[in-house]
């Protein structure tokens, strides 16, 4: 296939519809059938990108490989199709408008009135067409965050309507997401919500080639044809999205529906192949039908929200089907847990997980998780704060440092057990400034984590500005907290594990970031294993 087509997904009625599950489901699909597929994000808000974004606002932060803090969208884009991601997978108006004004600063626009039709569309178009340059992709799917009918969303439906002037009908589909709501009073589905929705869409000069209809009861094909004749779209373009209990079945579903063949109709490609999903179903099996369980706390500040911890909970559900078993996870809110209640509440899980965070609000109920764990030798895994609290607990209850902190959250300790890097100390600014990325990691022989691993040097992703301190690490060492996995170039900690401990396991960067369903991350692995074997 010569040139790269592109996949536009938009959504109406209502936002949370799942655009990111139907985009990365028709990714796997077309992946499956051959075909080489990235997909990216454009989120209408002024952020020039998540990172600075509270959890609550926004669910967790995704950090790609190449350092990018991006939308948790390209968490499931990369779990979905094992591809990896990068800054050109997300763009943000905030991003788009930073480089037309660092434009018209250089006087690039020549004394133009710089306007938003043309040079902000201009710019989103630049932005989506720019992973296609490459010639690396046969199909790029491009998911436009927001609800249509939205102001925010204009300019990007606009750029889209002028690309497919531009690259032609047979180079571009529209897909629109929509839901059906059913009015239990009346016991009715009703499609007057995603003809308003069509509607919109043609008023902004776009008419969808295919629309999924998200419901919660099965459509009838009387439904459907209405739809279809009201839409003005083909009546097998009419896809239902029913929810299912686990997201790892959408693809099956689309599958079912056809989706991907749409897709390539409108495209005018002859399918290579019928998609290769067996390892897929495998996996999908086992987490619809697993028998055993294990249960897993996780400890964390933004449990109110499970989206903080969407790649987190990923991670372990990927690891569960692994080892055969279905990993109940329940959210403990730190700041709930007291030096009274610690073991009340941690009693009868299987597993402890401390989350990452940033700040020291719920820092001391995370630290009672980690000494309990120790103490009761229940298998842990701490990530990146985790980690930290890992640290100033074995420095406070094992060294009898007794106050040893991080200094993110005092200054007023002899024993700076995690601090700040030295690059760091300068650094004000707030957008994209942490220790972010991908990074090396060498891993000490005959270590638990290099057993699990099976590798001696590993490439983890990073989000952090605060690090272990060497000057402390012999002390540590000598009473049974290693060091097992160090960074080759820098020195710093990155791993640690304790002796004499089932399974308890610190690492500084983030391993949830790099588990897909098809290639489950070996830290989780061997995580939920030694839960699974207490
Ligand atoms: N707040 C800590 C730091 O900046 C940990 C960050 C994290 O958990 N992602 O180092």
């Amino acid at each position: 296939m010569g040139n790269t087509k592109y996949v536009f997904v938009t959504g109406g009625v209502t936002s949370s519809l799942g655009k990111g599950i139907i985009s990365a489901s028709l990714g796997r699909l077309l992946q499956a059938r051959g075909y080489r597929v990235t997909i990216q994000k454009l989120d209408p808000y002024i952020n020039v990108d998540p990172g600075t974004l509270n959890p609550y606002e926004h669910g967790e932060c995704y950090v790609t490989d190449d350092g990018a803090e991006t939308d948790l969208d390209l968490g499931h884009y990369e779990r979905f199709l094992d591809i990896q991601t990068s800054q050109a997978n997300n763009v943000t108006t905030g991003r788009i408008y930073q480089s037309v004004i660092n434009k018209e600063r250089r006087g690039d626009y020549l004394g133009k009135t710089v306007q938003v039709i043309p040079h902000i569309t201009d710019e989103i178009k630049r932005r989506i067409t720019l992973l296609g340059r490459r010639g690396d992709y046969d199909i790029i799917i491009t998911e436009i965050g927001g609800t249509v009918g939205d102001i925010e969303s204009l300019p990007y439906i606009e750029a889209v309507r002028q690309l497919r002037w531009d690259l032609g009908d047979e180079n571009t589909v529209f897909i629109h997401l929509t839901l059906v709501p059913y009015l239990s009073a009346s016991g009715e589905l009703k499609t007057k919500p995603t003809q308003h929705s069509v509607k919109v869409l043609l008023e902004n000069g776009i008419q969808p080639d295919v629309l999924v209809l998200r419901a919660e009861h099965e459509l009838a094909k009387e439904l459907r044809k209405k739809v279809a004749l009201f839409c003005n779209v083909e009546l097998d373009a009419v896809i239902q999205s029913i929810d299912v209990s686990t997201i790892y079945e959408v693809p099956l579903l689309m599958r079912e529906e056809g989706l991907d063949v749409q897709v390539l109709k409108n495209l005018k490609i002859s399918a290579k192949r019928t998609p290769d999903l067996k390892k897929w179903r495998e996996v999908v099996s086992i987490l619809k039908n697993s028998q055993s369980e294990v249960s897993i706390a996780l400890v964390g500040k933004y449990v109110e929200l499970h989206d903080s911890y969407k790649s987190i909970l990923e991670s372990l559900t990927h690891a569960g089907a692994r080892n055969r078993v279905r990993v109940n996870v329940t959210c403990l809110h730190s700041e709930t847990i007291t030096q009274d209640n610690v073991a009340e509440k941690l009693e009868g899980f299987q597993g402890i997980l401390v989350a990452p965070g940033f700040g020291d609000r719920g820092i001391d109920g995370k630290i009672l998780s980690v000494e309990f764990a120790r103490k009761n030798k229940v298998p842990f895994l701490g990530i990146c704060l985790g980690l930290q609290c890992a640290v100033i607990e074995f420095a406070r209850n094992v060294l009898n440092f007794e106050d040893a902190h991080s200094t993110e959250m005092t200054n007023i300790t002899t024993h700076p057990v995690i601090d700040l890097m030295e690059e760091q100390k300068g650094v004000t600014e707030k957008g994209g400034t942490m220790r972010l990325g991908g990074y090396a990691c060498s891993l000490k022989k005959g270590s638990r984590v290099q057993l699990a691993y099976d590798a001696d040097l590993v490439r983890e992703r990073h989000r952090h500005r605060y690090e272990f301190n060497n000057d402390f690490l012999k002390d540590f060492e000598q009473h049974g907290m290693i060091a097992t996995g160090i960074n080759p170039e820098s020195g710093l900690v990155e791993i640690m594990e304790q002796t004499g401990h089932p399974w308890f396991v610190g690492t500084q960067f983030h391993p949830e970031y790099r588990s897909t369903v098809l290639n489950p991350h070996p830290l989780f692995v061997a995580f939920i294993k030694a839960v699974a074997g207490q």
